[in-house]
Parts: C-alpha cells; sequence; structure tokens
C-alpha cells in the first residue's frame, strides 16, 4: 500500500479550476520532485497536501488513513517554504522551537530536539542571533531546522533554495538530500529547476496546467519521455 496517496485530487479557487485530477502513490522514504512551468499548479497541490488549502474533490490518504479533511496543525507533514517566514524578533533558537512550545513540548526535550537539528545543519553556533544578522543561506537552514525539529512524516518543501546564490543552493540541495536519507524521511520538493529534480529525486512528476504529464525516475524521464512537453521541459537549461 502507498504511503502517501493521491486520489482524484482537484481544486478550484471559483471558477477557476486549477488542480484537475491528480493520481499519483508515494512510497515512505520515497523522495518525489514535483517539476513544471510556473503557475501549473505545483505550490497549490503542495499546499493541498499540507492541508493549507481545502480540497474541492478527491482523497488524500496517508499512511492508510483518509486526512483529506484533517486540519493541517494535526497532519503530521512540516514544510519549508521559499521565503524563508522566520520571526524576524526571535532567536534561531526560538524560531525552531516556536511549534514545539505551541504543542506543550517540556523544556528539555525541546533543548535535545533543537541542539540535533542545529547540529545536523551547522547551525549550533548561532542559535542566540536573530534572522537579520544570518546570510541567506543560514536563514534557510533555520527554516529547514524548524520542520526537522517536529519530526514529520512527510516533509514538504516549496522551491525552498530559490532565494539563494549558485554556490549555496548547490550545498544546500546536497544537505537537503542528506537529511531526508538520515531522518528516514519521505519528502515532496517543488522546483522549477531541472537539475535539482534530476539531481534530488527517486522520482520526478511532471505538471502541466493541473495535470501530471509524467511520474518516472530521472534516467526514465531522459531516456524515454512521454511526450514533446516532457522532453522539452527535461532538456530545457535551467
Ligand atoms: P506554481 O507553483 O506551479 O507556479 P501555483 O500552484 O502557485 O503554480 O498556481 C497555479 C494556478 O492557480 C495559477 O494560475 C494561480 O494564479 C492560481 N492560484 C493559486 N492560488 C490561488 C488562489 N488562492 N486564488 C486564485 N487562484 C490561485
Ligand atoms: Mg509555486
Amino acid at each position: 500500500m502507498a504511503y502517501l496517496q493521491l486520489d482524484n485530487i482537484q481544486k478550484s479557487f471559483g471558477d477557476t479550476h486549477v488542480i484537475k485530477g491528480v493520481n499519483l502513490e508515494i512510497d515512505k522514504g520515497e523522495f518525489i520532485v514535483f517539476v513544471g512551468p510556473s503557475g501549473c499548479g505545483k505550490s497549490t497541490l503542495l499546499r493541498l497536501i499540507a492541508g493549507l488549502e481545502s480540497i474541492t474533490s478527491g482523497r488524500l490518504l496517508l499512511d492508510g488513513k483518509d486526512i483529506t479533511h484533517t486540519p493541517s496543525g494535526k497532519r503530521d507533514l512540516a514544510m519549508v517554504f521559499q521565503s524563508y517566514a522566520l520571526y524576524p524578533h526571535m532567536s534561531v533558537f526560538d524560531n525552531m522551537s516556536f511549534a514545539l512550545k505551541l504543542a506543550g513540548v517540556s523544556k528539555d526535550v525541546i533543548k535535545s530536539k533543537v541542539d540535533y537539528a542545529a547540529k545536523t545543519l551547522n547551525l549550533t553556533q548561532y542559535l542566540a542571533r536573530t534572522p537579520k544578522e544570518l546570510s541567506g543561506g543560514q536563514r534557510q537552514r533555520v527554516a529547514i531546522g524548524r520542520a526537522i525539529v517536529r519530526a514529520p512524516k512527510v516533509f514538504l518543501f516549496d522551491e525552498p533554495l530559490s532565494n539563494l546564490d549558485a554556490a549555496l543552493r548547490g550545498n544546500t540541495r546536497v544537505e537537503i538530500h542528506k537529511l531526508h536519507r538520515a531522518l528516514g524521511a519521505t519528502s515532496i520538493y517543488v522546483t522549477h529547476d531541472q537539475v535539482e529534480a534530476m539531481t534530488l529525486a527517486d522520482r520526478v512528476v511532471v505538471l502541466r496546467d493541473g495535470l501530471i504529464e509524467q511520474v518516472g525516475t530521472p534516467m526514465e524521464l531522459y531516456d524515454r519521455p512521454a511526450n514533446q512537453f516532457v522532453a522539452q521541459f527535461i532538456g530545457m537549461p535551467s
């Protein structure tokens, strides 16, 4: 049985039909990348999975449980956004521990979880700083740290590297992949960058205009693109 199952998911905003029936089965531990041109519905699909938007029709199952109508906070998923969305007036430690504090987790447990995340992300020496005292790459790592401390079943990344310069993007990409493996996580990663998609993904999902064009390993997409759209998109320089 699939770990995360999208069963004919559709989403409309008013009269605008944005996600037009997406079926997808994701296994535990997979690193899935959604790619496709701007406006094809990548972020919307991720937000539907996260519970940040309501699903118009279809079903979403996580680990055998129907979570279609489960509130975002109870889905056991954590999302990392492209804009860092850190609390500017709080220290790195407080930014990373905020969700745990809200959940009533004890101080000792919070400290050990934040310390672990900080060590993993090379942030230990920055825990007392505020976001404005950090570089872009460090801020993005804090955003990832906030997701890690919650030890979610599924990580959702929406273009997490797009605000970083090229060198940092490469490093952070490698770090994200290592973390995914180390935590035994299941990850869905949205990007419009084909290189990111092809280097990170176990399987790539190519989206176009609210529908899946093709799902496959990077090699399968290179070797046997289903159509001209996929071939052009995968072959396009980023
Ligand atoms: P992508 O992330 O692939 O660039 P999005 O998921 O952000 O695409 O958007 C897909 C389409 O849905 C776009 O046409 C966008 O304008 C529309 N859309 C997204 N969010 C909303 C919203 N809250 N209200 C109305 N339209 C939206
Ligand atoms: Mg987007």
